[in-house]
């Protein structure tokens, strides 16, 4: 059982409390500094505390009640918050880490004025040293399947930073749906087969930004070889049957070649900074290749004996191209899987998991019974009728380490849950994703030994109830330009 301390009310809970002697009364700050480069969280932490009526004074000296500071000995999304009798320190590894101290602030803040304006506001005095268990929080959203407006995605974005969520996995080609501006398919604008929708350059670029100030980055997906559907009957001469062009790419090819490797060009000038790009590599059909005489011919060519195999080498050229312009390849989990450079993302079951660990790559853990948000929470929700129940508790009890076993850990970047879109039109994305996030952004943030679910239950309600869901979108529209509510 946890001491009662509010430094204990965190969510995601943190790596270490080390509780003090005495309290501290918040209304008793008066000043804030910030060390140089930090200034935007100094107008993040005057208005988190002016919604609670106090006023913190910029001063220019480290003497200040409240400081704000890097301190390089820590990990670098990690962070430190020391609360003393008159001073409230707070100390980053990075920008980032800042970032995510300030959130456990405003929710101390919350907890210590939750009885109003009446009586003390105090936190016990302590230390709490923070920092993320994996370096990959990521959360898929589906944006082939439902588009979703800028708007939407930024809201998005908001609530997967409160819990820290660091990966955005973009998927943005499908059957049905191509989102991304391409100078190569220009014809997928109006496509009638397509439902409605694109981002332009303009809305890209801001969306990147807005991740970036929310320390996420992006990981666009393209998906190859299969789920082409739509960008194939545009563009039939890159599938093997331009009368049927079916949703695979012809493997056998050398124009469907060029093509793969100007889109990948393309993909990687619209994400200058994502350092991933992910190219699907699920669910193709071997049925078209079979029937291709190019595609036998390559597998001939290359002295290959089965189309499977023909498709492994195709996704390691993929791969190959996406490391020729710096960037790192991922994948869906496969059966027959690729270099060992390549990111496999094990999706089927925990097979997927411990065959990646055998070929030697690094993985992503989103086995979909555990982490698949379009899954239904609750026997009421709408759902399609193979989907099995994910309520909350399966979500917080996912630990790749425990279902694997810990030989994993090294090659493990990460967890992320995934929102299919399918069933899921973009007013739903919001309270799909927001059900379950906090037991993800613990899964994915805290360190196995501090979880236990019914001590998050017990800190959610408390926060719940505390109001804190209103003081951080209060405290949101009061952010300065460039962190701006929309
Ligand atoms: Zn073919």
């Amino acid at each position: 059982m946890k001491n009662q301390s509010n430094l204990n009310s965190l969510l995601p809970v943190p790596r270490e409390v080390r509780l003090g002697c005495g309290r501290m009364e918040v209304r008793g700050l008066q000043s804030i500094h910030c060390a140089p480069g930090l200034e935007r969280f100094l107008e993040v932490w005057q208005r988190a505390f002016a919604y609670f009526g106090v006023r913190l004074q910029r001063t220019g000296t480290s003497e200040a009640g409240a400081v704000i500071a890097l301190d390089t000995r820590l990990p670098a999304e990690g962070w430190r918050l020391e609360v003393e009798n008159e001073r409230l320190h707070l100390y980053g590894g990075s920008p980032a880490g800042i970032f995510y101290g300030t959130g456990a602030l405003k929710q101390l803040l919350t907890i210590a004025f939750s009885k109003g304006l009446q009586g003390v506001h105090d936190l016990d005095c302590g230390t709490i040293i923070d920092e993320p268990r994996y370096a990959w929080r990521g959360f898929m959203l589906d944006s082939a399947r439902h588009f979703q407006s800028v708007d939407k995605v930024k809201e998005l974005i908001r609530h997967l930073a409160d819990y820290r969520i660091n990966v955005l996995h973009w998927h943005l080609t499908d059957d049905t749906g191509w989102r991304i501006p391409s100078r190569i398919v220009p014809k997928l604008k109006s496509l009638g087969t397509l439902e409605y929708g694109q981002y332009t350059r303009a809305e890209i670029r801001d969306i990147v930004r807005y991740a970036s100030e929310h320390f996420i980055r992006i990981v666009p997906e393209i998906d190859l070889p299969g789920h082409s559907r739509g960008l194939l009957q545009a563009y039939p001469h890159l599938a093997c049957n331009t009368d049927e062009p079916g949703r695979e790419y012809c493997l056998g090819s050398a124009e469907t070649k060029q093509f793969i490797i100007e889109l990948l060009g393309e993909v990687a000038g619209l994400f200058p900074e994502s350092d991933v790009i992910h190219i699907g590599g699920d669910e193709a059909s071997t049925e078209n290749w079979e029937n291709c005489s190019r595609c036998r011919r390559a597998m001939e060519e290359k002295g290959i004996d089965s189309f499977r195999a023909l498709e492994a080498q195709f996704m390691g050229e993929v791969s190959r191209e996406i490391a020729q312009l710096g960037r790192r390849a991922m994948m869906w989990a496969t059966d027959w899987g690729v270099g060992p450079d390549t990111i496999i993302q094990g999706w089927r079951s925990l097979f997927d998991i411990s065959n990646a660990f055998e070929r030697g790559s690094d993985m992503v853990f989103s086995v979909h019974h555990h982490l698949y948000f379009d899954y239904p929470e609750s026997a009421g929700e709408p759902s399609a009728n193979w989907m099995p129940l994910l309520p909350e508790e399966t979500v917080y009890a996912t630990d790749p380490r425990v279902h694997v076993g810990p030989e994993v850990d090294g090659k493990m970047l990460g967890v992320e849950a995934c929102l299919w879109t399918e069933t899921v039109p973009q007013w739903r994305v919001i309270p799909k994703t927001l059900s379950r996030l906090p037991a993800f952004g613990e899964l994915a943030w805290s360190f196995g030994e501090n979880r236990d679910w019914y001590d998050f239950t017990g800190r959610k309600q408390r926060l719940e109830a505390c109001g804190y869901n209103s003081v951080r979108d209060g405290v949101r529209m009061l952010l300065p330009d460039g962190m701006q509510a929309r």
